[in-house]
């Protein structure tokens, strides 16, 4: 197997027979042995049903259908698991990554890199609100770890069967495959493309799960927050304590002093935020510890037509 695209579905139907055709339009021509690999996250819709058509057709089209939705960065994840392919692309279904850039992607892997991932040089069709947060993350989270991240760049790419099993390696419950790959090293590249509007359909990714992805990005590669918390503390201590000071100061010395009831209150609440987004950002590493202690599997896969012994077994 030359190449495996991995592609995950949340609630897809109105694009996936598009993706299909697209797909097919631009890796026949290739002439490479290929293979899809539907990853179905738990869709509410006619997904799939879409994808068991497929696959009835097309034997080139392998599926897992998990229990329930696991999130987008498990789902490509259970993808790699399963990939056979020397090649792997990761691509979203909804058409906004154009499948027509995977052949310029498999030449740059041919001319001896092991990653290339496609930056997004504009985005079309997404609200000021997300190309900025987006925006101001990518800029945070390089400016933060001590991993070059690449900017403007999802988990759209070609990635060689070595970056694949690195990644296979690497136990993490908290997923956010883009830092991943940049933490394995090895050439890599990058062409730029202009991000197109979603086909059809509506986003999958709510503000909770932008979130909470922002803050796998974070909590995964770098210990900035803590360090901050603790700088912070130090910060607020040095002040209280000048500010202790003066207080006897005026007390004893000046006798000039008001029943200070304000600065009581602003010192109150000024210590108590400090000291709450401390123990936040603490709680957000603790709970990530306590997601891997658990060692649960990462996903639950209710059903495949991936003949593969080596992988988690379907559960019945
Ligand atoms: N997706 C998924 N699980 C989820 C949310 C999204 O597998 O819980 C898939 C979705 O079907 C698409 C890709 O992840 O193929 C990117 O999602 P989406 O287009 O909704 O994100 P956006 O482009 O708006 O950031
Ligand atoms: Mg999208």
């Amino acid at each position: 197997m030359e190449l495996s695209v991995i592609i995950p579905i949340y609630n897809e139907e109105a694009n996936i027979a598009a993706l299909y055709d697209r797909l097919r339009g631009v890796l026949d021509p290739m002439g490479l042995r290929y293979e899809f690999i539907f990853i179905n996250d738990g869709s509410r819709d006619q997904s799939l049903a879409l994808i068991h058509t497929l696959a009835s057709r097309d034997p080139r089209v392998r599926y897992i259908d998990f229990s329930r939705n696991f999130g987008h960065q498990i789902a490509v994840s259970a993808g790699l698991d399963l990939a056979a392919g020397e090649a792997v692309v990761i691509i979203d279904a909804d058409l906004q990554d154009p499948p027509e850039l995977i052949p310029q992607l498999y030449q740059k892997l041919k001319e001896g890199f092991e990653v290339v991932y496609a930056k997004r040089r504009s985005r079309q069709g997404e609200s000021a609100a997300k190309k900025l947060t987006a925006k101001l993350f990518y800029r945070l989270l390089a400016s933060i770890t001590n991993i070059s991240i690449p900017v403007d760049t999802g988990d759209f790419r070609i990635i060689s069967r070595k970056v694949v099993d690195a990644l296979k390696q690497m136990p993490e419950q908290n997923k956010f495959i883009r830092g991943q790959i940049s933490w394995i090293g090895y050439r890599q590249t990058y062409l730029e493309y202009d991000r197109a509007e979603r086909a059809g359909g509506e986003t999958g990714y709510t503000y909770r799960k932008m979130i909470r992805l922002a803050l796998d990005g974070i909590t995964g590669f770098s210990d900035a927050p803590l360090k901050a918390a603790t700088i912070s503390g130090f910060l607020v201590s040095a002040i209280a304590f000048l500010v202790m000071l003066y207080t006897l100061y005026a007390r004893f010395e000046t006798q000039d002093y008001e029943p200070g009831w304000a600065s009581l209150m602003i010192s109150i609440l000024f210590l108590g935020g400090v000291q709450l987004i401390a123990v936040g950002i603490i709680g957000e590493y603790i709970a990530r510890l306590s997601t891997n202690v658990r060692q649960r599997p990462l996903y639950i896969i209710s059903d495949t037509n991936i003949p593969v012994e080596s992988v988690p077994q379907p559960v019945q």
